[in-house]
């Protein structure tokens, strides 16, 4: 399969390496990361914003809330909210908060193509 490089458009602009979600810097920090806000804090936190999301993400996924669909599994975005979601994006947490996400039980699998199933 091919993906093709998304333009960032200035709305849309950073995607969230966690869950990929995709968002302008002004939504990360007013109202953070819609599935991750619990546990990456992003509400008026840019330093966080520029760790944990990247500008460098490709295709983009209009996911409407379908839980079955294949490409929500094949993202894994399936418990997450409806909205933009980034196929890859590039750049990994730093190690520090992928401890801490572990320690809290969750698994942080890089969506940046370096893990496959
Ligand atoms: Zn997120």
């Amino acid at each position: 399969m091919s993906l093709k490089r998304t333009r960032a458009t200035p709305k849309l602009n950073r995607a969230c390496m966690l869950c990929g979600v995709v968002q302008s810097m002004t939504e990360f920090r007013n109202d953070g990361c819609p599935n991750c806000e619990s546990v990456l804090h992003f509400t008026d936190n840019e330093d966080m914003i520029r760790e944990c999301t990247s500008p460098t993400f490709e295709g983009l996924v209009a996911y409407k809330g379908e839980k079955t669909s294949w490409v929500a599994r094949w993202l894994r975005i399936e418990n997450f909210v409806p909205g933009m979601y980034a196929v890859r994006v590039s750049g990994k947490l730093p190690e520090d908060i992928s401890g801490d996400l572990y320690s809290q039980g969750i698994e942080y699998r890089p969506r940046d193509g370096s893990v496959r199933d």
